[in-house]
């Protein structure tokens, strides 16, 4: 054994000397002979063990050894504190196959709710003593920092940081494109007395499409359509509709659009557009979003949601207003984008002097130039730099935790170099930024300062420009991201990414009508996307918080489409509002399931949208008016039968504003409880609830006083208090008249199940629901008002189902069962 592994360690094959230290490990593990395993173990196998340090960085080390012995107090004072679950392994370490399989499953299902984290306590406390112990000297073993090179210096070194996630690095780097270093000398050239404008322009000339420019313009000139492609940061997005509106493609009064499928992509390009053009946001530059529209009579160069212009596509259907309309990111696949392709392919045939240009980071532009009948392809030469790619060794059991470790492991360790870890949503870049200030709080001087910046969906504007901020020198920037970074954002700097391998998902039952949002593995082609985005400005480094053998084994090679996992409901009314009836041979570029189309059409039936021979009804024409969920448009329209229009609209707006309506801090949970419980008077649910919170808000004088004290986010409220007077001006163009039922909440609820009866649950006898049409086990969310009444009502109507450890109801109403055969007789009929 002593000399294969020798041999392993001349051929530097890892794989082998893995091989050989778990046969040791579980040799050891057999004969309880923990303590000898330190010295068994070759450190050089183990942590980054592809990382080799320069004499400068090991003398930083050296110095920060101190360090890690603080940080480590750090993490013991955690531990007892309750987060017992530091200390946690992978189960299981004998099948790697296996565990894989298994830890991606159960990974894959966790969330952070707080009844999540209270099992999350549970479990690490179930760990015995004598176990904890073990696994603490077992990860001692393993976390031997440095290479053998260093010679007997190695145990000085010793990382004693006992979360800390052990890689090995890939032999296959990701290939860079262009390996020397371009160092950008004309930034150090630039007088400090040089304004802004001057900076930026000559930033935009260092992008890699400035060298096209000329070429693009003129291959647009002559091509009606064409598939743009190239790496992430290589300017399509901010560059290409400036080029176009120098070269005067707005000089006919006409715009240039561009769509992007997330909100804060349109606004964040945008602001930066602007700020190049030397205009005001909103004048000349704008972006255009589902509730905020920040454009103006000026504005030429438009940013907005691709749902935003396919709302745009209900009143202009020839998109009269635009000579170019670039369709951005159109390699990510969303339900919005794959529609719009197909309607602007369709406008291209009778507009021939509108310009199209569909945009994409990835290489498999073929896909849409076939599409687009033979577009030519224009492919923008990337930049991209070697990029090392680090797997863990064995599964990851939590990854948040292993997310946490390893940015404080990379931050005392690794030369300087922002960080990008990618996370599934708010609440866990919440969670995440949470932990990592508590465990670096109190060190003031004695580590870097890291500058934490999340960005998310919700995430408030003034916010968000924080990201793309450089660190104040010294510090290190590291961002908690969400898919959004992906391709969407490019934030400069990041020489580091930490990736989990895990988004959230929307998966689609056309068979129970529920879609539910799942934490769920990613496919290789966003893994290597992610990895990419270490390697911009410089070589990177990838740590992937999975095994190579999940890489390669696990993964599928590419997302599927959301087309073919969304509900349809939505888009097929817009279809059906733009005349598109034969849906069948619209000219999807991938179909979607015909169950699900069919059910769509169900649906939309039972709402009323549409009559039995799916045609648009007065109702589905006023539904489509309203930039909501067709379930939430008809419970508005409904208002106008039930008389209380001001209530629904209050109920819509809150809905519409985000989750984050209360705040729970910890130290005052209950009192918070209690103040929320109180909105619930009667016990009625949460959709009332949301009502008697606007309301008193508004009689508060939207006073943010009167938010602090109820525990209640005036963010949210301020948001929607926006996204209610939009609704507002709506409600006019579609001629409801505004009138409060006056203290009738009956009415009000009446209302909503007119949109929502198809999310029923009844009471069952163990205390669960089971839905009514779908049959299912469901619970009403910790969140909700309803979780804790006494008796639980027996019939209930939900806003949305979630998943997590279990499948949860959110935003739950008490419901009289009559009300179903009064309000959906069509549907809940042959029931009984
Ligand atoms: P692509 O669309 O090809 O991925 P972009 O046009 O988005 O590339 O980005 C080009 C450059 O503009 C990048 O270097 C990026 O850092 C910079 N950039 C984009 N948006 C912003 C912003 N909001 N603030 C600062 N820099 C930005
Ligand atoms: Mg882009």
């Amino acid at each position: 054994e002593q000399a294969r592994r020798s041999e392993a360690m001349d051929r530097g094959d890892t794989s082998e000397l893995r091989r050989s230290s778990r046969q040791a490990y579980l040799k050891k593990r057999k004969e309880k002979k923990m303590g000898e395993l330190q010295c068994e173990i070759d450190d050089n196998e183990f942590l980054f063990s592809g990382v080799r340090l320069t004499d400068a960085e090991e003398r930083e080390l050296k110095h920060k050894k101190e360090i890690y012995d603080l940080i480590v107090q750090g993490c013991r004072a955690d531990q007892d504190e309750g987060a017992g679950d530091y200390y946690r392994m992978p189960d299981a370490y004998d099948d790697a196959a296996n565990v894989d399989q298994k830890s991606m499953l159960s990974v894959a299902r966790r969330r952070h709710d707080d009844d999540d984290r209270e099992a999350r306590g549970a479990k690490g406390k179930a760990f015995s003593e004598q176990e904890s112990w073990e696994e603490q000297q077992i990860r001692k073993s393993r976390l031997q920092f440095g290479s053998k090179d260093r010679g007997g210096a190695s145990d000085e070194y010793e990382l004693v940081f006992d979360d800390a996630v052990e890689f090995v690095k890939s032999a296959a780097a990701m290939a860079g494109t262009e390996q020397d270093h371009e160092t950008d000398e004309l930034t150090d050239e630039i007088d400090a007395k040089v304004t802004l404008q001057r900076e930026l322009q000559d930033e935009r000339k260092t992008l890699p499409v400035y060298k096209f420019k000329d070429e693009l313009l003129k291959a647009i000139a002559e091509h009606q359509i064409i598939v743009v492609v190239g790496e992430t940061g290589s300017g399509k997005t901010t560059q290409i509709p400036q080029y176009l509106h120098e070269a005067g493609y707005t000089a006919n009064g006409l715009k240039i659009g561009c769509t992007q499928p997330r909100r804060v992509a349109a606004m964040s390009v945008a602001a930066r557009v602007a700020q190049e053009m030397g205009v005001k946001l909103g004048h000349e530059v704008g972006y255009s979003i589902r509730f905020e529209d920040c454009t103006s009579e000026k504005t030429v160069v438009k940013y907005m949601t691709d749902g935003t212009l396919l709302r745009e596509f209900l009143g202009e259907p020839d998109l009269a207003s635009y000579g170019v309309v670039i369709v951005d990111e159109a390699h990510e696949r969303t339900l919005t984008t794959d529609i719009l392709l197909g309607l602007v392919k369709d406008v291209a045939r009778f507009r021939p002097d509108l310009k199209l240009l569909i945009s994409s980071a990835t290489l498999n532009a073929e896909k849409f130039s076939d599409y687009f009948d033979m577009a030519p392809v224009f492919k923008i030469p990337g930049r991209r730099y070697k990029v090392d790619i680090h797997y863990t060794v064995a599964p990851e059991a939590d990854y948040v935790d292993a997310a946490v470790a390893t940015v404080l492991q990379l931050h005392v360790t690794q030369p300087p170099g922002d960080i990008l870890v990618f996370l599934t949503g708010q609440e866990e870049i919440e969670t995440v930024e949470e932990i990592l200030r508590r465990r670096t709080r109190g060190l003031g001087s004695k580590i870097a300062e890291l500058v934490i910046c999340p960005i998310y969906a919700n995430l408030p504007t003034e916010l968000q420009a924080k990201i793309f901020e450089p660190a104040p020198p010294g510090a290190r920037k590291v961002v908690l991201a969400t898919n959004i970074a992906e391709t969407s954002l490019t934030i400069d700097g990041i020489s580091y990414v930490v990736d989990p391998g895990f988004c959230k998902v929307k998966l689609y039952s056309p068979r129970t009508g529920t879609e539910s949002l799942l934490v769920h593995p990613i496919s290789k082609a966003s893994a290597d996307q992610r990895a990419g985005r270490s390697g911009r400005t410089g070589p990177g480094k990838c740590f992937r918080l999975f095994t190579e053998y999940s890489y390669n084994n696990d993964m599928e090679d590419e997302t599927v489409p959301e087309i073919r996992r969304s509900n349809l409901d939505s888009v097929v009314l817009s279809l059906k509002a733009l005349g598109i009836n034969d849906l069948v041979s619209f000219d999807f570029m991938d179909p979607p399931a015909s169950e699900a189309l069919l059910k769509a059409l169900e649906d939309l039936f039972a709402l009323g949208a549409l009559n039995s021979r799916g045609e648009l009804t007065k109702t589905g024409r006023r539904m489509v008016e309203l930039p909501l969920d067709p379930m939430m448009a008809k419970a508005i329209v409904a208002s106008e039968r039930y008389g209380c229009s001001e209530e629904v609209l209050t109920i819509a707006a809150m809905l519409s504003a985000g989750n984050a309506v209360f705040y729970r801090p910890r130290d005052k949970a209950l009192i918070a409880d209690a103040a929320r419980q109180r909105f619930n008077a009667g016990n009625v649910g949460d959709h009332i609830a949301l009502l008697n919170v606007y309301t008193e808000w508004e009689e508060s004088g939207h006073s943010a006083q009167w938010c602090l004290d109820h525990f209640v986010q005036s963010r949210t409220m301020r948001r929607a208090r926006d996204v209610r007077e939009q609704l507002e001006a709506l409600l006019e163009r579609v001629e409801i008249e505004r009138r409060s039922s006056a203290g009738d909440l009956d009415a009000v609820r009446k209302a909503i199940t007119a949109g929502f009866f198809r999310n029923t649950a009844q009471l069952r006898q163990d205390g669960s629901y089971r839905t009514v049409k779908s049959w299912r086990t469901v619970f009403v969310h910790p969140s909700s008002g309803m979780a804790r009444v006494e008796p639980p009502a027996r019939w209930v109507l939900y806003h949305e189902l979630v998943e997590t450890t279990k499948e949860y109801m959110r935003q739950v109403t008490e419901l009289k069962p009559e009300w179903l055969l009064e309000i959906a007789p069509h549907y809940y009929q042959d029931k009984n």
